[in-house]
């Protein structure tokens, strides 16, 4: 079995945006959102040894995913090949994932209501092709693979050449999206945009957020269940009567 994994060269990377502009299209991410999104570091150094990074984000289908522990209602899992999926038709939007996440790689649909992030295109990988964002990076920073195979790019990336994972002492959940590229790169990024601990949810906020509208739901079909019950039998009672 394929343990997927992507290396990003952040020296490589130009922040065109092309990656983010392609993966909007091909999963129809509503404006203002994100699967992959492009950041960049603040300016440091004094003049004129100024310097910045670049950092790309997305869901990095960790080898320990919080955001499969956290989610109530099973929709979040992991497949055998490493990628964290969403099942949509049991996603019940509660963002238990969004606070999970120490990446903050997901976002809840506006119009579905229903958790989305990057797969790793895997509908795009069951017909043979790459990741979107992977085939329309302008500059080739982005690089795709089995790290099973070690004749893949991604194998020759991390065992070889040391491309880096984007983990603190305190974060280490095992992200399968490497950075390759200076080091001095990677330390800005870092810097900039550490991963927070994971927050899984307390059973009191767990109470108010999910299962308290989930009960009070269940009454209210319950109510409106008997009303109508009521009200049939009502109707039916004057019919009797009539007849
Ligand atoms: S990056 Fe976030 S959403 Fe993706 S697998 Fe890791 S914890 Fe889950
Ligand atoms: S929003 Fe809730 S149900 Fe949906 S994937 Fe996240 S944790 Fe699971």
């Amino acid at each position: 079995m394929a343990r997927y994994a992507m290396v990003t060269d952040l020296t490589k990377c130009v922040a065109c945006q092309a990656c983010t502009v392609a993966c909007n299209a091909e999963w129809g991410v509503p404006a203002g959102y994100a699967r992959t999104r492009v950041r960049s570091t603040p300016i440091s150094g004094t003049f004129p040894h100024l310097a910045s990074g670049v950092y790309v984000a997305q869901c990095n289908q960790c080898d320990r995913p919080p955001c499969v522990e956290a989610c109530p209602s099973g929709a979040t899992s992991q497949g055998a090949n490493g990628i964290v999926e969403v099942d949509k038709s049991l996603c019940i939007g509660c963002g238990f994932c969004l606070d999970a996440c120490p990446y903050d790689a997901r976002y809840i649909n506006p119009v579905t209501k229903k958790v989305d992030k990057c797969d790793f295109c895997l509908a795009r990988l069951e017909r043979g092709a790459e990741p979107a964002c992977v085939t329309t990076c302008t500059a080739h920073a982005k690089y795709f693979g089995d790290l099973e195979d070690r004749h893949s790019d991604v194998f020759k990336m991390v065992y070889a050449m040391g491309a880096r994972r984007m983990e603190t002492s305190r974060v280490r959940v095992g992200p399968n999206v490497y950075y390759a590229g200076e080091q001095a790169r990677a330390d800005l990024v870092m810097a900039a945009f550490p991963p927070r601990p994971p927050r899984l949810l307390a059973a009191g906020e767990a109470w108010s957020r999910v299962l308290k509208p989930l009960v009070l739901a269940a009454v209210g079909a319950t109510f409106v269940g008997q009303a109508v019950a009521f009200f049939n039998q009502l109707r039916n009672g004057e019919k009797d009567f009539e007849d």
